[in-house]
């Protein structure tokens, strides 16, 4: 059964009046009023608040697949709009409108909504809960996302969906051999099999075989770096250590950044399963390990870049600069360097030249898929 059908009520918890009234003094803004069919929030829209209904509807649906739209949800009075990439102000994954008798709702922007949780233990759990199980939802739900068209067995292909998948970010994968809908839209687009995979962003963008930096740019999931910004706390690495220090330094008010090359949860987020780790004695997958602690410091204010590699540190004036791809400069106070291990590779010619065609390293659940048989 899906997480929609187990756990409805933790998904879309109903606010009682008085957590309603406690909830108010974190609002970003005065109640609106909407009328029937306004739109609060589209797919692809970057800095939307989450809305909690005061009175009224908010009719909330996702993309099903390359044309299709699917109903989510219907939200009452006490219950909230949002998930896990409102705490960031990231794009929306759903869009929600205003039902059949309008509504009235009051906006909670990232900061307010991150001010909320931390404020209020009682509200801060029931909506960290929601977020997140509605994450989960549409990850099960695939077509909500990213959606990748080209030969599932392909290393571009492979590489998108690991990166996808071990970013915590819904996506579908249709095989341009079998799937009609999937195909019309190659011929259509008139792509060449060189250019494939064919890649549609939530918010309708087509990339032709783009890199994860193209994709993560579509996506709207790399945080713009303001150059100037000095930052308490940079982090290099997004592995345990990396999203530990994120989680311990935000919680503690500083400001903070994480920067890594390559995907959240480090070589922990490749673990089938975690069993010494503490606090888990039932043991925990690495990618949700690393998904906890992203969401943990995503609510404590840390910035979180993925992929951004940090090519190089200098020292200027008395703070140290970090240079990361794509011309990113990063200033700040400290610097912490979780840049994990990197393990020798097999001396053998060519080697490098079938790695994700054959070759594998960290393997996951979706290169094991290819091995049935
Ligand atoms: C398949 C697998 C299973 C494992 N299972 C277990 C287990 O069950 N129990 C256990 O205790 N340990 C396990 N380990 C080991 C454990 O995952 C590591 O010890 C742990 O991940 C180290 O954490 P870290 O944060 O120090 O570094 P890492 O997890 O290596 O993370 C470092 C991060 O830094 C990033 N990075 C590196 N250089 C740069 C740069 N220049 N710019 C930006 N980013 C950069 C990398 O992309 C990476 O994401 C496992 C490892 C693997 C691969």
């Amino acid at each position: 059964m899906s997480t929609i059908e187990t756990r409805e009520s933790q998904m879309f918890p109903v606010l009682t009046p008085q957590q309603v009234d406690s909830a108010r003094r974190f609002a970003s803004g005065p109640a609106r009023n909407f009328a029937a069919g306004d739109m609060l929030y589209d797919i692809g829209s970057r800095g939307v608040p989450a809305w909690l209904v005061l009175a009224g509807t908010v009719d909330v649906a996702r993309r099903d697949g390359l044309s299709r739209e699917a109903r989510i949800t219907t939200h009452r009075p006490g219950q909230f709009s949002g998930e896990v990439n409102q705490l960031a102000g990231r794009p929306s994954i759903a869009a929600g409108r205003a039902g059949p008798d309008g509504c009235t709702a009051l906006p909670f922007d990232a900061a307010h909504l991150r001010a909320l949780m931390i404020g209020s233990a009682d509200l801060g759990e029931i909506v960290m809960r929601a977020l997140i199980l509605r994450r989960v939802s549409l990850i099960e739900e695939g077509g909500a996302g990213t959606i990748i068209i080209g030969l599932p067995d392909s290393p571009d292909v492979l590489r998108l969906q690991n990166f996808l998948n071990r970013s915590g970010l819904p996506n579908l994968v249709l095989d341009v051999r079998s799937d009609e809908e999937g195909r019309d839209l190659v011929e259509r687009t008139g792509v060449a099999p060189d250019d494939l995979p064919l890649v549609v962003c939530p918010s309708g963008p087509l990339l032709r075989r783009p890199s994860d930096e193209d994709l993560a740019a579509c996506l709207g999931v790399v945080p713009d770096i303001d150059p100037d910004k000095l930052f308490d706390v940079a982090v290099v690495g997004a592995g345990p250590a990396g999203l530990a220090t994120a989680v311990y330094a935000a919680s503690e008010g500083l400001s903070v950044l994480v920067l890594d090359a390559r995907a959240l949860g480090g070589q922990a987020g490749a673990s089938a399963r975690i069993e010494n780790y503490l606090g888990f004695p039932t043991g925990i997958s690495g990618q949700a390990l690393a998904g906890r602690a992203f969401n943990q410091a995503l609510k404590f204010g840390a910035e979180i870049a993925i992929p951004v590699a940090v090519e190089r540190m200098v020292c200027e004036g008395p703070y140290p600069v970090l240079f990361c791809g794509g011309a990113r400069r990063v200033r700040a106070r400290t610097v912490v360097i979780a840049s994990g291990a990197r393990y020798r590779r097999p001396d053998v010619p060519h080697l490098n030249e079938l790695e994700g065609a054959g070759i594998s390293y960290w393997v996951s659940a979706i290169e094991a898929k290819l091995c049935a048989g």
